[in-house]
């Protein structure tokens, strides 16, 4: 049941007992680097002795690691690196992570201790369909795969055709996917005449790398016949595999011996009380090559409260509502992407996408939400698609208290990319 018995159900107070142990060393290292030598220069040296001394350290943002591209971060030499990953950068510099052999040893024990706590064993096929590359989604869980002793295929993303084949032929059992992706893959079954419940041998898959709600785990489980897992992770802190739920579902257990996660109120910077949502913020607590400090992962969740009856005493997470730059301000009203899904997906007539539209109409923005129906729904007559129009837009309505423009579309006509799921179009007039 347990990867690493001992250290997943240490006791609360040693936990953190061994957390500040393991700041009290990194923030002694952190100040080799060229960003936080400065740092510490500015508030006349540094030095942890408790938590208090640890929470008055200032956060580390985004923005931060790319004005210190390339090497601003690194506390190693170049040459104890053996890996980089990055983050696409769309604007200005990209951010950069180096890892060092221990780093990546770290990562993979981790990622191998959470794939083995949902119950995959090495007699299990897993099929690794995120992208291998700069993205971290692939390497860290063929890694951790392998350390688990799984045959490992991977496939990467895309090609479904040929996904399905590997997946019949090789009666793969573990699949780690895109949740977008995941939705997508289904609509090939019937034209290569396949039945997920006969022909394939599924029975858990790792959803991550993008938000999804609980009706879409809810669509995944029951299309493929599996029982899926969130998996939370980010670029700039090694990537999947931090955060992971347990059999229980109920949250992701962040790796406390590998991290020290805090979260805060995004405005203000404070702490929030115990199981209030607020912005996640991650401390390295083991990276050799690039440890940060107290990062603002912009990802909005809350620690849920009380034990896991699975006896791990790292803390939980709850789904992640979305970044905080993904909030939308509607006519004065905020909006998660997550939010809408929520509300369509729970429509039974509601097919596999969804895509928010946003337009300024008359000097007011106007919600429009793209809707794929089904087939058998988009078969049916005017009157029961307006009635499944106006079903929708009350379950929008009361979800997010903006009224939308519903537009019901047939399945597969929404534009899909390869990656991450795009799903808001901001078409506002700007000024
Ligand atoms: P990247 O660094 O490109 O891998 O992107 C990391 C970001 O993806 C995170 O900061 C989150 O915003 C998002 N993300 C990753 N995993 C999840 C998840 N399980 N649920 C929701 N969002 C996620
Ligand atoms: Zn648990």
């Amino acid at each position: 049941m347990y990867w690493e018995k001992e250290q997943e159900t240490l006791e609360v107070d040693l936990l953190r007992k061994q957390q500040l142990e393991y700041i009290k060393k990194i923030v002694k290292r952190v100040g080799k680097s060229e960003y936080y030598g400065k740092i510490f220069k500015n508030l006349g040296g540094f030095s942890i002795n408790n938590w208090e001394d640890f929470k008055s350290l200032p956060f580390t943002e985004k923005q931060d690691l790319r004005d210190s591209f390339p090497y601003g971060l690194l506390v190693t030499d170049l040459t104890d690196v053996i890996r980089l990953h990055s983050s696409s950068g769309t604007t200005g510099n990209p951010t950069v992570i180096f890892h060092t052999k221990n780093d990546i040893a770290d990562w993979t024990n981790f990622c191998a201790r959470s794939m083995y706590m949902t119950g995959v064993r090495k007699n299990d096929v897993f099929q690794n369909m995120m992208g291998y590359g700069l993205f971290t989604g692939g390497l860290g869980f063929h890694y951790g795969a392998e350390k688990v002793g799984m045959l490992t295929i991977p496939s990467g993303p895309g090609n479904s055709k040929r996904q399905l084949w590997f997946m019949k032929k090789f009666q793969t059992s573990v699949i780690h996917i895109l949740p977008n992706y995941a939705l997508r893959l289904c609509s090939f079954f019937e034209p290569l005449n396949i039945d997920p419940y006969t022909d394939l041998n599924l029975r858990i898959a790792f959803l991550g790398a993008e938000p999804h709600s609980e009706v879409i785990r809810k669509k995944i489980e029951e299309i493929y016949g599996l029982r899926a897992f969130n998996s939370y992770g980010l670029s700039e802190i090694y990537g999947p595999g931090i955060a992971f739920e347990c059999e229980e579902q109920n949250g992701m257990h962040i790796w406390e011996d590998y991290l020290y996660p805090e979260i805060i109120d995004p405005v203000t910077g404070e702490l929030v009380p115990e199981g209030e949502e607020g912005e996640l913020v991650l401390t390295t607590l083991r990276r050799e090559a690039m440890p940060i400090i107290r990062y603002r992962t912009r990802d909005l969740t809350r620690f849920i409260p009380g034990p896991c009856p699975c006896g791990r005493t790292h803390r939980r997470i709850d789904r992640i509502k979305g970044r905080t730059d993904d909030m939308l301000i509607i006519n004065g009203v905020n909006l998660f992407p997550i939010q809408v899904e929520r509300a369509v997906m729970e429509c039974p007539a509601v097919g596999e996408n969804y895509l928010i539209e946003v337009k300024t109409i008359n000097h007011m923005d106007k919600l429009f939400v793209h809707v794929e129906v089904n087939r058998e729904a988009f078969s049916g007559t005017l009157s029961e698609l307006k009635k499944i129009e106006k079903d929708l837009t009350n379950r929008l309505r009361s979800e997010v208290e903006v009224t939308p423009e519903v537009i019901l579309v047939e399945g597969g006509s929404l534009p899909v990319s390869e990656g991450k799921a795009k799903r808001v179009i901001d078409n506002r007039e700007k000024g």
